[in-house]
């Protein structure tokens, strides 16, 4: 199958459609990605199949599980390479999207990707998300924070949970394991003013992977003293 036709069925699988557009947004993603691969290690999966099946269509599994307007303010925790802030927002161009990552060549990578594919409304964050959490500017101010692949559950949801709104929904992307770690971060969510509202299992198109959605929905404002300083979280977890 042709990377375009790969790209159209799985998301058609996923239940969405992409306009031609958007389709040559993501067929440029992938180029600007393998081109900067050679270069500097921004990801470890390089073929383009695998680019399509696991970074873009996993990015975009989220998307009938949150049910957005498509203009909600998102900020992406540890976003990397983009996934999945970059996919939902080519999805949904309305979207007022940040990108946190503590890498700096990350935040270089994206500024250049984002440039290039002209996508506007994008804000652009080197540091940890322990430091930001705890800005004015930052906390408290989120409609939905979204991460994959960056901390077990509890760590991240004390990274994740002080940016959102009291009405905000944390949606985490996990992999095959994510029953030991709800349970583990049953107390951290607690902590934090949140909830858990669902977990989704999703087949991921084209792969055997399974794939779960963690959705937490914050119920009350987090406590001052979270998130801890930098690194904290991570070397003492909240823990039930
Ligand atoms: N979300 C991307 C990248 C996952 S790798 C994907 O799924 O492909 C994890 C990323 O999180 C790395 O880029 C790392 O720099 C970043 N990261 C880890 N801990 C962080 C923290 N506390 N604050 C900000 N970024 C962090």
């Amino acid at each position: 199958m042709k990377i375009k036709e790969l790209l159209a069925a799985g998301t058609k699988e996923l239940g969405l459609e992409l306009t031609s557009k958007q389709i040559d947004a993501f067929m440029n993603y992938l180029d600007i990605l393998q081109e900067w691969n050679q270069k500097m290690n921004l990801t470890a999966i390089d073929d383009s199949e695998e680019i399509v099946i696991k970074h873009f269509l996993d990015s975009l599994s989220s998307v009938s599980v949150m049910d957005l307007a498509g203009d909600e303010k998102m900020i992406d925790l540890g976003t990397g390479a983009g996934f999945p802030g970059i996919p939902l927002k080519i999805f949904y161009p309305k979207l007022d999207l940040t990108l946190l990552d503590s890498t700096k060549k990350k935040i270089t990578f994206l500024k250049n990707l984002v440039r290039e594919l002209n996508l506007k409304g994008i804000e652009f964050i080197h540091g940890r998300a322990e430091d930001y959490g705890q800005k004015s500017k930052y906390r408290g101010s989120y409609d939905v924070v979204i991460a994959r692949a960056v901390a077990p559950l509890n760590i991240l949801s004390e990274y994740a949970i002080p940016f959102l709104k009291p009405t905000g929904s944390f949606l985490a992307q996990k992999g095959a394991k994510v029953k030991e770690e709800v349970i583990e971060a049953t107390r951290a969510i607690e902590v934090l003013g949140a909830e858990i509202y669902d977990v989704v299992s999703i087949d991921l198109p084209y792969s055997d992977a399974k794939r779960n959605l963690v959705i937490i929905d914050k119920v009350r404002e987090t406590p001052l003293e979270y998130p801890r300083k930098a690194g904290t979280p991570n070397k003492e977890p909240i823990s039930n």
